[in-house]
């Protein structure tokens, strides 16, 4: 569904993504791990065109979306929801709002169908008594699941999550996790920057290890997590775990 081709990042004269390859099956969930700096928000950034990569190519459904026209693009990132360290609601909007306002504006959907589809994705996000209340009243954890619901009702192909839980207290940490690991089980194809080992253990199909600008695709956690000879991995895995 999606194949990344040597893909190039420079900053300036500074080289963050060094010819990245790799590809994205229907039903994968990829935890893309690493020490931080190692390019793997820009990475992710770069599959919906949020940043513009300085080569290479990203094919997301046959079409080399590095070429699209923003229109084009704006169907695209509909279609690659994204939910961010930091939820991004609107503050000023309700929570129904929230989810409602692409919905209506740039799918056009109608008023009354909008608001029976956002509070679908609220109840599925276990925020549904929120929905008319603003974001400030909300915790962090239940403001990321409105963050979910809001890239869910957009009817996404794949959903890119990067570190979701990492501005959560920890006592919230369990919720946001247990809402993916349900998209996850639904079969949502799912690419997920992460620094929570367990999920990246339990929940996530192939593992992406990035370090200092390069990518290395591992089939199964377990090849990761038990059988990487690679030092890299190794040095990482005795800070993290
Ligand atoms: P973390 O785990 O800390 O989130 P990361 O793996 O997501 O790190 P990136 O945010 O992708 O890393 O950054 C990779 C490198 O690119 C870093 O050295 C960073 O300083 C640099 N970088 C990222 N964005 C920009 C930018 N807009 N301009 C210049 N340099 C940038
Ligand atoms: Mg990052």
């Amino acid at each position: 569904i999606l194949e990344i081709k040597d893909l190039h990042k420079e900053y300036g004269g500074n080289t963050v993504l060094k010819s990245i390859n790799a590809g994205v099956e229907e039903g994968d969930v990829i935890a893309i791990l690493g020490p931080s700096g190692t390019g793997k928000s820009t990475l992710l950034r770069e599959l919906n065109m949020l940043e513009h990569p300085t080569s290479g190519a990203v094919i997301f459904d046959g079409q080399d979306i590095t070429q699209a026209n923003e229109a084009q693009l704006d169907k695209i990132r509909q279609e690659l929801g994204m939910v961010f360290q930091s939820f991004n609601l609107f503050p000023n909007m309700t929570v129904l709002d929230n989810v409602k306002i692409a919905l209506v504006k740039v799918k056009g959907v109608a008023d009354s169908e909008a608001t029976k589809t956002a509070e679908k994705f609220l109840a599925k996000v276990g925020v549904a008594d929120k929905a008319n209340v603003y974001p400030a009243s909300l915790s962090g954890g239940q403001q990321q699941r409105v963050a979910i619901a809001r890239a869910l009702a957009m009817n996404p192909k794949i959903m890119l999550f990067d570190e979701p839980t990492s501005a959560l207290d920890p006592e919230m940490v369990g919720e946001v996790l247990k809402t993916m690991r349900e998209l996850a089980l639904e079969g949502m194809t799912m690419l997920v920057v992460t620094h929570e080992m367990g999920f990246a253990r339990e929940v996530a199909s192939k593992i992406w290890f990035m370090s200092d600008g390069e990518m290395t695709a591992y089939n199964t956690p377990n090849n990761f997590f038990e059988n990487s000879d690679s030092e890299r991995v190794q040095s990482f895995l005795a800070k993290m775990l």
